[in-house]
């Protein structure tokens, strides 16, 4: 697989190169304008942007934001991220108008060496998600003009490179593709992860639904020492022992299969003791803390308990290394939020090999303060490192390796 320094050490100046990056962030809005609420993967993809662009490349960034219905929507436009990649480089990055035409072209052709421009929403073009190959390679051969003769390509939104998509794909094939800094840091860390890690291995898994992670669940459980369990799936776990849930989340249809696991892996899997029910789903409902067992209706657990809390954080103390994916409770609300807080604060504190996959953990730690630095790793890709980790191949990976 060709990376960055490759390319680097090919000789870049002059040349226009087509990044993909995972811009995707969340924006929030109390006040009608929309702004971005954690740039944490904006801040993720400078190093790869700036190296080409202090090379003197003329980098042409795509991306997505958000679900737009494959035609332009000014909801989901990239304007707030262009805006912010800009403060953060330090120069102004024009957005094109459109995707790859007449703007993306005469943006492109505005820039100068080391210039770093962005593309409008890839996403606001049908053909990136299409399911047909003739149109996703239309598309990137259509991408793969905007950089034209001397033009390459590099990988680096590692959020997306499980996807088979025009932009992650596609282009790979019609450009000599590259991959990126980003994406090499994230393979590393992960293959750490499935190679020999260090004993104990704890894996913490919450969020919201079983059936999300249900095989990711399946693969680890042979890996690993431990697996803390919270977030809404604990409770299809409890439901499958036989407790009453009361309102919580629960995937009904998920219950045979957390009987199944906890049959075969009982000694390994580890559910709450105690939860926080609250009698609605909002910041300012009743709240109590009450023993698993006393859940009851009209109540829904919204977050693990502080016993719980401490017998994970005990666990996690003497963990060799641990995989923390999906926040233990409603951290968005503050009387939800201390599960994960406790959990996230026992990872920091405990001595081992520390990775957060999933795009709200990754925004829990720095939404409840905690030091990013505290973690040996935060990914910038949750369904893609969830991938990795059930050993399914990443097509944005496997198109590199191929070339
Ligand atoms: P990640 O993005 O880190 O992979 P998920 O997307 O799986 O995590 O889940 C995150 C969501 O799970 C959060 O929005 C959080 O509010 C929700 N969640 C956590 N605990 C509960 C719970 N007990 N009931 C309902 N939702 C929950
Ligand atoms: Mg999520």
């Amino acid at each position: 697989m060709r990376t960055l320094d490759d390319l680097l050490a090919e000789g870049v100046s002059g040349r226009r190169v087509l990044v993909r990056a995972d811009l995707n962030v969340p924006l929030g809005s109390d006040d009608g304008v929309d702004r971005i609420t954690d740039d944490g993967r904006i801040r993720a993809s400078l190093p790869t942007i700036r190296r080409l662009a202090e090379a003197g490349a003329r980098v042409v960034v795509t991306a997505h934001l958000g679900r737009p219905k494959g035609a332009p929507d000014p909801t989901y436009s990239l304007e707030p991220v262009a805006a912010r990649l800009g403060e953060l480089l330090g120069t102004a990055v024009p957005l094109a108008g459109d995707l790859v035409g007449d703007s993306a072209r005469s943006t492109v052709d505005g820039l100068a060496d080391g210039g770093v421009a962005l593309l409008e929403n890839v996403r606001f073009d049908a053909r990136e998600t299409s399911k047909d190959d003739a149109e996703r390679a239309a598309l990137a051969v259509e991408l793969a003009a905007l950089v034209g003769e001397s033009g390459v390509f590099v990988s680096d939104g590692f959020g997306v490179v499980h996807r088979k998509q025009a932009s992650v794909f596609d282009v790979a094939r019609a450009l000599p593709g590259y991959a990126g800094g980003l994406v090499l840091a994230e393979l590393e860390v992960l293959r750490r992860l499935t190679g020999t890690p260090d004993r104990p291995y704890v894996v913490v898994l919450g969020g919201s639904k079983v059936s999300d992670k249900l095989a990711v669940i399946e693969s680890l459980l042979p890996k690993v020492d431990r697996l803390l369990v919270g977030g809404g799936m604990c409770f299809t776990f409890m439901a499958a022992e036989g407790l009453g849930v009361g309102d919580s989340l629960l995937e009904a249809d998920m219950i045979d299969t957390c009987k199944r696991l906890l049959a075969e892996s009982g000694d390994k899997i580890v559910l709450p003791a105690d939860v926080v029910i609250a009698d609605k789903f909002a910041a300012d409902a009743s709240t109590e803390s009450v023993p698993a067992e006393r859940l009851r209706e009209g109540w829904m657990g919204l977050d693990i308990g502080s016993t719980t809390a401490e017998r994970y954080g005990e666990v996690l103390a003497g963990a060799g290394t641990v995989f923390w994916n999906g926040p233990m409770g409603v951290f968005e609300l503050a009387p939800f939020a201390e599960g994960t807080r406790a959990v996230a604060r026992s990872i920091v504190d405990s001595d081992a090999y520390s990775v957060v996959g999933g795009g709200d953990s990754a925004a829990a730690v720095r939404a409840l303060g905690l030091p990013e630095d505290g973690f040996s790793h935060i990914s910038t890709g949750g369904g893609a490192s969830l991938e990795f980790l059930e050993g399914k191949e990443l097509p944005g990976i496997a198109v590199l390796e191929g070339s």
